[in-house]
């Protein structure tokens, strides 16, 4: 099925749904994931240099002979890195691991001090066309606050823990205010906490003949929001993509929401004692 794109504030097209790769780095996994994921008709790859598999992605997006034009990469800064110059070394080795010379979207992965300076010089590159959209991860309204205040480009992206245990209500608001697109992360809730195997989600699912995933997967891009579901299963990969071709009631998405329990599978951005 085919991937619809969205516009990002600043006019970059981003496809609404990609391929996560975070704790994949069997070289054998790595490289078959994102080749199943282009072969299916994916085409936005969600990497990070914390995940260490910025050189298998590279190498699997230079196998696939895909012009450079139509795939869309994100990566992102990592927490020890921060300063100016220091962000600017760090994207450079990002960009040289995935063989490439330029990023679709390059993201701060966690809110630790010194974010500041890391956008600045992110705005820079920006500036110079080696990253084509901006954007922050795990960033609270506080933070997003604080960042604007003192910058002079509003993030594009903000990359966030979102599922429907998990609904993020009052920052996807924000978000959406700002004209910040909402990407969440653990879409499939990682896997955890029962979310695929949930009730409610289960008889919408069987009313569609879709699976749980597939439901959840949908229920996000109703909400307007990009998603990077992971799976190393080529047959979960090609499931995860055939969503375009129904929709969520009214009703259902009014259900869906009901669930929320405002708990976080993953880790929390107020953490500073991990974050620094
Ligand atoms: P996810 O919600 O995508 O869940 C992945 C897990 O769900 C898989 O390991 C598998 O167990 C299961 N799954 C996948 N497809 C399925 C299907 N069709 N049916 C049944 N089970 C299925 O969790 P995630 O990998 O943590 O998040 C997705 C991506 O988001 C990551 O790969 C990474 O790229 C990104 N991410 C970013 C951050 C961040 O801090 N910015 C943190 C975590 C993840």
């Amino acid at each position: 099925q085919k991937i619809p794109n969205v516009l990002l504030a600043n006019g970059k097209s981003m496809p609404q749904l990609g391929l996560g790769v975070f704790k994949v780095t069997k070289a054998t996994e790595v490289k078959n994931a994102v080749k199943w994921a282009l072969d299916a008709g994916y085409r936005m790859i969600d990497t990070a240099a914390f995940y260490g598999n910025e050189a298998l992605v590279g190498e699997a997006i230079a196998e696939s002979g895909i012009p450079r034009s139509d795939l869309f990469i994100t990566s992102k800064l990592w927490n020890s890195v921060r300063g100016y110059d220091e962000t600017k070394q760090a994207f450079n080795e990002t960009l040289q691991r995935l063989q490439l010379d330029y990023l679709d979207l390059y993201l701060i992965h966690w809110p630790a001090p010194g974010y500041v300076e890391s956008w600045q010089a992110m705005e820079e590159l920006y500036g110079l066309n080696k990253i084509r959209a901006i954007g922050v991860s795990n960033f609270e309204i506080e933070h997003l606050n604080d960042l604007m205040s003192k910058t002079a480009i509003t993030p594009m992206v903000d990359q966030v823990e979102t599922h429907p245990y998990f609904q993020q209500k009052d920052l996807n608001k924000f978000l959406t205010e700002h004209s910040i697109y909402h990407e969440a992360w653990g879409p499939l809730g990682q896997g955890k906490s029962g979310l695929l195997e949930d009730p409610v989600l289960t008889e919408i699912a069987k009313a569609h003949d879709k699976t749980v995933a597939q439901v959840v997967l949908r229920w996000h891009v109703q909400r307007n929001e990009i998603v990077i579901p992971k799976s190393i299963h080529e047959n979960r990969i090609k499931e995860n993509i055939e969503i375009f071709d129904f929709k969520l009631s009214k009703n259902e998405m009014a259900k869906i929401e009901a669930i929320d329990t405002n708990e976080r599978s993953g880790r929390d951005p107020y953490d500073t004692e991990w974050l620094v």
